[in-house]
C-alpha cells in the first residue's frame, strides 16, 4: 500500500502535469493586453464579447503552437500505464481548450488512457470544483475516492474547494517555491514520487 493507493480514481492536469507543452503564459498576456501575473481566462470574462474574440485567436494560435511541440513528461507515460493495469479509471481536467487538448492527447498517443476529458468550454473551470464532483457523479465514486493531481496552485483550491485529496507536483521544484503547496494533501517533487503514491507494487520506474 501507499498513501494514496486506495483511492479508485485519478484525475489529472494536463499542461505541465502530463504534457510539458512549453506554453509561455506572460508572453501570452504580453500579446493579448493583459495584465501580468492573473490567470489568462479571468481576464477574458472582463472583455466585450468582440474584444474577447480578437483575445481568443492570439490564445488558441499559442495553445495549438504548444500543441505541436508537446512533449510527455518524463515518467507520466510509465504511470499511466501502471494505473490503467490496474484498472483505476483516470480524466483530465484542463483550463485549455476542448480542440488543443484533443489534439495533444491524440498526438502523443495517451488519449486512450483517459475515460473523461472535461475542458474550459465543458463548465465552470478551476479553481471552480464542478468538474473533479462532475467526474465523480459519472464514476459514481465520493469525493474521498479521488485525487487531483496538478502543478498549479488552481488545481489544489479545485480539490480543496472539492473536497477530495490531491498531489502538487513540482517539476523539480522546492514546495516552498510553489504556490498552493500547503492546501496540497501530498507534494511530489519528482515524478518517481509521485508513481510512489499512485501505484502500488510497480516499484520500479
Ligand atoms: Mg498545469
Amino acid at each position: 500500500m501507499t498513501a494514496l493507493s486506495h483511492l479508485r480514481g485519478i484525475i489529472f492536469d494536463m499542461d505541465g502535469t502530463i504534457v510539458d507543452s512549453g506554453l509561455d503564459f506572460s508572453a501570452m498576456r504580453q500579446e493579448m493586453g493583459l495584465r501580468p501575473g492573473l490567470p489568462i481566462l479571468e481576464q477574458l470574462d472582463e472583455l466585450s464579447p468582440a474584444e474577447r474574440a480578437a483575445m481568443e485567436v492570439i490564445l488558441h494560435r499559442h495553445e495549438m503552437a504548444g500543441a505541436d511541440r508537446a512533449t510527455i513528461i518524463d515518467g507520466a507515460d510509465r504511470l499511466l500505464a501502471a494505473l490503467a493495469s490496474q484498472g483505476r479509471p483516470m480524466a483530465i481536467v484542463t483550463r485549455n481548450s476542448t480542440a488543443t487538448t484533443a489534439y495533444t492527447l491524440d498526438r502523443l498517443k495517451i488519449a486512450h488512457y483517459f475515460d473523461i476529458v472535461i475542458c474550459r468550454e465543458d463548465g465552470p473551470h478551476k479553481p471552480d470544483p464542478w468538474a473533479i464532483l462532475e467526474i465523480c457523479r459519472r464514476w459514481q465514486f465520493s469525493v474521498e475516492e479521488v485525487v487531483m493531481v496538478g502543478d498549479f496552485e488552481l488545481d489544489i483550491l479545485a480539490a480543496h474547494h472539492a473536497g477530495c485529496p490531491s498531489v502538487l507536483f513540482t517539476e523539480g521544484k522546492p514546495q516552498s517555491q510553489v504556490a498552493g503547496a500547503e492546501l496540497a494533501t501530498h507534494v511530489a517533487q519528482h515524478f518517481d514520487d509521485l508513481y510512489h503514491l499512485l501505484a502500488p507494487g510497480q516499484d520500479s520506474i
